[in-house]
């Protein structure tokens, strides 16, 4: 309709020029506004024009909005070298060592500015010896930075002053036709950077965009080349696809394309188990249904899921080997964590609150006494709960235990007083101890415990 009307109106004018390599593509015909671009990121894009450079907003925010999705961030590309970027706004600075940036701050909002790069040419690059590009880092002009980037949709520059979209490889038409598609040879650039080959699958779930073939067809005589990425580098993929929103439809063309083994070798595991699979399962769709209702995610909660079956695994062989119970989760948990460490790198940082969760687990059993309370006053209940329910909806717990902490937590006094179970955990019998003894092991291991 719009679009026909735009014809109307701007009859013949309406249409995309071409200067040298780059097809310029007008408002009247993409249709998007510079009020679709935030407030920062215009002034910066004003600014730098004012000052004489240009300036565009690039990669998923361009993409997102011909999409007629919201961008999450909208990131600019110049070719103001960062001191000159710096010196146009008083309130940013210079980040990054290797390649610097610029973060231009308006308010709360920051810009990230980045000017121009190419690709290394092949007999100056420094690759690893598997042809996995090392550095990336020269500054380059428009073409030659267009050229860099992954995906034809990726590589458009949105001009908030003059409503133009600058196209060198006509992603344009590759969005209007729902495709995502490699420039360049993809069998190069997967080599240079095998990461570009997760990124296909989480961009085509998350965008609904169907690969070109030819993008396609290498990854499965390719993924190999994931073993030589740095496992850092991975972590950091792999959080992106998890917390994409789109995580189910993720894994499962992971899984599809066989790539979930350099990527999540204990996903492999876990989802060989029938119950494994179904709680991982259900923890990912847990996951995408929060994000799209704006809620609150951690990725310690997702990590947890992943290695819960493991733990459980762990766990039991201990106690079946007669250690405690709690010891014995405690030391299932160390073991467990140890060894997708060597695999997976989930870094410390989320080792906590991961134990945290496991350890409430069993918590949820004891419904005698003081101890429902106690556990409700726990700062990590919440979560501690959300876990539970995904574990009584994948059949490893009687779903009956989510639903009475579901109506123990909001109840009356006398409603939560009538809902306790007879207290069978026999008290603990004080023993008489000589001043300043040791204590026994075993009593030092309980002091340890999570349940009283
Ligand atoms: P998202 O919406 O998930 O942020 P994105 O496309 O913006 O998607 P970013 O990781 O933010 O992804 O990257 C910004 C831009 O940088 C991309 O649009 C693409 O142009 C370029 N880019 C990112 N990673 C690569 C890569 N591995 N190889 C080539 N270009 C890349
Ligand atoms: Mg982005």
């Amino acid at each position: 309709m719009i679009k026909k009307l735009l014809k109307r109106v701007f009859g013949r004018t309406a249409r995309a020029r071409v200067e040298g390599k780059c097809h310029i593509i007008p408002f009247e015909v993409h249709g998007v506004s510079r009020d679709g671009i935030s407030p920062a990121a215009r002034k910066v894009a004003e600014g730098l024009h004012a000052a004489g450079y240009k300036a565009f907003v690039v990669g998923g925010a361009v993409r997102d909005l011909l999409l007629g999705r919201h961008p999450k961030d909208f990131d600019m590309a110049t070719n103001a070298t960062p001191e000159e970027v710096r010196r146009v706004f008083r309130r940013s600075r210079i980040i990054g060592r290797r390649f610097r940036l610029v973060h231009v701050m308006f308010g709360e909002e920051v810009v990230e500015t980045s000017t121009f790069r190419r690709l290394i040419e092949a007999e100056d690059a420094q690759t690893d010896e598997h042809g996995r590009l090392l550095r990336d880092n020269e500054f380059g002009d428009q073409e030659q930075d267009a050229a860099r980037r992954d995906f034809s949709a990726n590589a458009l520059y949105y001009d908030p002053v003059s409503q133009e979209i600058h196209d060198y490889h006509d992603g344009y038409a590759d969005i209007r036709a729902n495709t995502l598609r490699m420039i360049g040879d993809p069998l190069v650039r997967y080599r240079e950077d095998p990461v570009r080959m997760l990124r296909a699958v989480r961009l085509s779930a998350k965008l609904g965009m169907k690969l070109d073939a030819a993008t396609a067809a290498p990854i499965a005589g390719m993924k190999e080349l994931l073993g030589n990425v740095p496992q850092a580098r991975l972590l950091d993929e792999m959080l992106k696809l998890l917390m994409s929103g789109h995580a189910v439809e993720c894994v499962k063309k992971l899984r599809a394309m066989e790539l979930h083994h350099g990527l999540l070798p204990m996903l492999d595991v876990i989802l060989e188990q029938p119950l494994g699979e179904k709680f991982v399962m259900l923890a990912l769709q847990n996951t995408d249904q929060r994000i799209s209702e704006e809620k609150s995610v951690t990725p310690a909660f997702l990590f947890a899921a992943l290695l819960w079956h493991e733990v459980l695994a762990a766990w039991k062989v201990r106690q079946g080997a007669g250690e405690r119970p709690v010891a014995a989760l405690h030391a299932a948990m160390d073991e467990v964590l140890e060894r997708q460490r060597a695999q997976l790198a989930i870094p410390r940082r989320y080792d906590a609150i991961m134990k945290e969760l496991w350890l409430l687990q069993p918590r949820f059993e004891q419904r005698g006494g003081q101890r429902p309370l106690r556990l409700l006053s726990q700062p990590r209940f919440r979560a501690a709960y959300d876990f539970l329910l995904l574990r009584c909806e994948s059949g490893e717990v009687d779903g009956e235990l989510g639903l009475w902490w579901d109506e123990f937590q909001d109840a009356t006094d006398e409603r939560r007083a009538a809902m306790l179970l007879p207290d069978e955990v026999p008290k603990k019998r004080r023993r008489r101890k000589k001043p300043g003894a040791k204590p026994e092991p075993e009593a030092a291991a309980q002091m340890a415990l999570p349940i009283e």
